[in-house]
């Protein structure tokens, strides 16, 4: 059956090579399987049927049933743009189009009725729709068909007429062709328990529901299918990796203990203690870790990374610790240089800018076993760098690394995997953890060390700009410093660089006598790190920045950040921001800077930041506001390429997929029994052609 539908399209009626090739191209559609799978991402309610005389520019997209009554085309080439009158018994509209011109001006008729449908404006007291869907009018097109599914296309598509609605028309075709091959991929007993309806009856549903109801019920079991076999799998995963992979066994070590009881910076805090005890437990059960610790900026990661180094390196074994950025590692370096130093460790770095000649004697130290914690970009995950025995390697941030690259480090040892310890300041929110690290450990430090003074988060509009530089005076005259951070955003990347360098120019009169740093992303970065390092030996007292600034940077002595443009930053990266400052003993602000005129969703947010300094919270905020697809980090994940489900929304269906998922692999983890074998020959269909694991197969 699998093969049914990893055919091509072309072999679907009405979709030649052409067309064949533009759905692969434009939204990745190549066989019946992903078309399918290409579900509606809104409904829209056709009952209605407006006259022309109830158009006005306030309604949504409407349906209209009139007749054409003339064409006229205005302009010239290029500009071309094509006008048709539209009526019916009360009164004319016009219909544009400004693309395709040739085409439609063949294929539509004046004189027929059609239904036009679109989103009516208003041109010099003219009801107008551009670009409208046309279709004629039939008996069946009458029908009221009370959900419309809307699909998702792109303009290239649309100039080649492949409309939301003519997706619709082959869907149609490929359901009545696949209807026959469509197998169950859930047991019986999973439906009744979970009360899912059946596959065929959801995908026919999901298309073409007929009832509000209908859809909810396909809706509800195509999502628990999908977020199913990916917990299964992650879940599979983890039990597979604990059998097979085992890993070092460490015990207690000299070199800690005299760290803890000789130099010990300070103590730590409960959270600290208690995640360092998880870890321990991982080194002595005989398994490699796979572990992730998530804990808000300034919550005291590196100590946590640092005393597990020890306890490796007090077991004769080597550290790798890599992080995304120059800046960073220089950072990471810096501070376990000085407390490693204490015990005699050699520590090195190893980064893109690291020169040949140096390069190379680290590698042969690598492998000789005389570097005991190497701290890097990825630069130390290429094939070249061997480490004689790598007991532990950490990754910091790693929303920056992808999964594949964690990969490559635990093939750093012949004899046996490393433990992996990873490490993210941006708290995810559960649901996401699951779907993202669903086959990690994850250890959570939810607190953070004493006598920090929460920062102060002020929103400020942009008449308020004199209060703002009071402020920044107040605080510059105390000794310390600000960073100014701008948006940049791909889409209006010229007109953000504009405002950041508009800024800048105008921070630099306002204080003529001040020295002030400025970084963006189209600087080359020794001059970007230039900049960076100034500012960090308080050469510079105003940072005027772009979001590269963003992760982990660690300035103690800055105490302010004005965030402009605030309303266009997410939840998250407003919290990451604003975790740079606040790392001294002395209050911190987080300015917000925003026009006067807020989107209610901005409006949220920006409540959101001045009532409350805990990650998670503002996470789970984020995942509810904005999705799991604008979430930092996520972006390049794969483990996102949901097809149907909303990990914002859908936290409760994850929930039951995993206990579900859970509760099999605990009872039948081979899948033997007879009630699983839907499950097992589903995942061998889906390994067989190594398609997407949420594809059906
Ligand atoms: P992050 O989790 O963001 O990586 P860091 O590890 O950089 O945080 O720690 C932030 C700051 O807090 C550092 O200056 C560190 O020395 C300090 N710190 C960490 N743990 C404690 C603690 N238990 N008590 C006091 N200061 C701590
Ligand atoms: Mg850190």
């Amino acid at each position: 059956m699998s093969g049914f539908f990893s055919k091509s399209l072309i072999y679907l009626k009405g979709i030649g090579p052409d067309r064949a090739e533009h759905l692969k191209s434009e939204i990745g559609i190549t066989n019946y399987a992903d078309l399918i799978q290409y579900y509606p991402f809104r409904y829209e309610d056709r009952t209605k049927f407006y006259k022309v005389s109830e158009l006005s520019e306030a309604l949504p997209h409407v349906q209209v049933l009139g007749t054409i009554r003339r064409f006229e085309l205005i302009g010239f080439k290029r500009k071309q743009r094509l006008k048709a009158v539209f009526a019916d018994d009360t009164g004319e509209m016009e219909l544009t189009w400004f693309q395709g011109v040739k085409w439609i001006q063949q294929k539509i008729k004046p004189g027929v009725a059609y239904i036009a449908f679109g989103k009516p404006n208003n041109y010099g007291g003219k009801i107008s729709i551009a670009h409208p869907e046309l279709e004629l009018k039939t008996e069946e097109s009458l029908k009221s068909i009370t959900l419309y599914p809307v699909y998702h296309t792109t303009e290239k598509l649309k100039r080649r007429f492949f409309d939301s609605k003519a997706i619709s028309k082959i869907q149609k075709q490929v359901i009545r062709e696949a209807l026959p091959h469509i197998q169950e991929t859930l047991p019986p007993y999973l439906k009744s328990d979970y009360q899912l309806i059946d596959k065929k009856s959801a995908l026919v549903s999901i298309h073409f529901p007929k009832t509000p109801d209908d859809l909810k019920k396909a809706r509800y079991r195509l999502k628990f299918e999908e977020l199913f076999y990916i917990q299964l799998r992650l879940i599979k995963l983890k039990i597979g990796r604990a059998e097979k992979f085992r890993g070092f066994v460490f015990s207690q070590s000299e070199l800690l203990k005299t760290f803890y009881e000789d130099h010990l910076p300070f103590p730590l805090t409960g959270a600290q203690k208690r995640v360092i005890k998880e870890i321990y437990g991982d080194f002595r059960n005989g398994r490699q870790m796979n572990r992730l610790i998530q804990g808000d900026v300034g919550s005291g990661k590196t100590i946590v990374a640092f005393l597990c180094m020890l306890i490796a390196v007090g077991n004769d074994t080597q550290c790798a610790l890599m992080a995304p950025t120059e800046i960073l590692v220089e950072q990471h370096f810096d501070n376990i240089v000085q407390m490693a130093s204490l015990l005699g460790l050699r520590v090195e770095k190893l980064t893109g800018s690291t020169k040949t000649a140096k390069r190379r004697e680290l590698h042969e130290e690598l492998e000789n076993g005389t570097i005991n914690i190497l701290v890097g970009t990825h630069a130390l995950i290429e094939e070249k760098v061997k480490f004689k025995n790598l007991g532990l390697a950490v990754i910091d941030e790693q929303h920056r690394f992808g999964v594949a690259q964690r990969a490559k480090l635990w093939q750093k040892n012949d004899s046996l995997f490393p433990h992996i310890l990873v490490m993210t300041a941006t708290p995810i929110p559960r649901t996401l953890a699951l779907t993202l690290y669903g086959d990690l450990d994850i250890s959570v430090i939810d607190e953070l060390p004493p006598g920090r003074k929460p920062v102060k988060t002020i929103h400020f509009r942009d008449s308020h700009r004199l209060t703002l530089f009071g402020l920044l005076e107040q605080e510059m005259k105390k000794g310390h410093q600000v960073y100014i951070v701008y948006p940049l955003i791909e889409e209006s990347e010229k007109l953000d660089f504009k405002d950041l360098m508009d800024g800048y120019e105008s921070i630099c009169r306002r204080y003529p006598h001040v020295p002030i740093s400025i970084l963006h992303g189209k600087m080359k970065p020794e001059a970007k790190d230039y900049e960076m390092q100034r500012f960090v030996r308080n050469e510079t007292k105003i940072m005027v920045a772009t979001t590269v600034i963003e992760v982990g940077v660690n300035v103690p002595n800055a105490s302010v950040m004005v965030v402009e443009n605030a309303e266009k930053f997410g939840l998250s990266q407003l919290h990451q921001l604003r975790g740079r400052v606040g790392r001294g003993a002395e209050q911190s602000y987080c300015l917000l800077m925003t026009g006067h005129k807020l989107t209610k969703e901005a409006k949220l947010r920006i409540e959101k930041m001045v009532e409350t300094s805990d990650g998670f919270k503002i996470a789970e905020a984020d995942l509810e506001l904005r999705g799991p697809g604008d979430m930092m980090g996520t972006q390049q994940s794969g483990a996102l390429d949901l097809l149907i489900s909303d990990l914002g929304a859908d936290g409760r269906i994850l929930q039951l997929a995993r206990d579900a998922a859970t509760h099999i692999c605990d009872e039948d983890p081979d899948f033997v029994l007879q009630k699983n074998q839907i499950i097992k020959r589903h995942i061998s269909n889906l390994n067989k052609d190594q398609v997407n694991w949420s594809k059906i197969g």
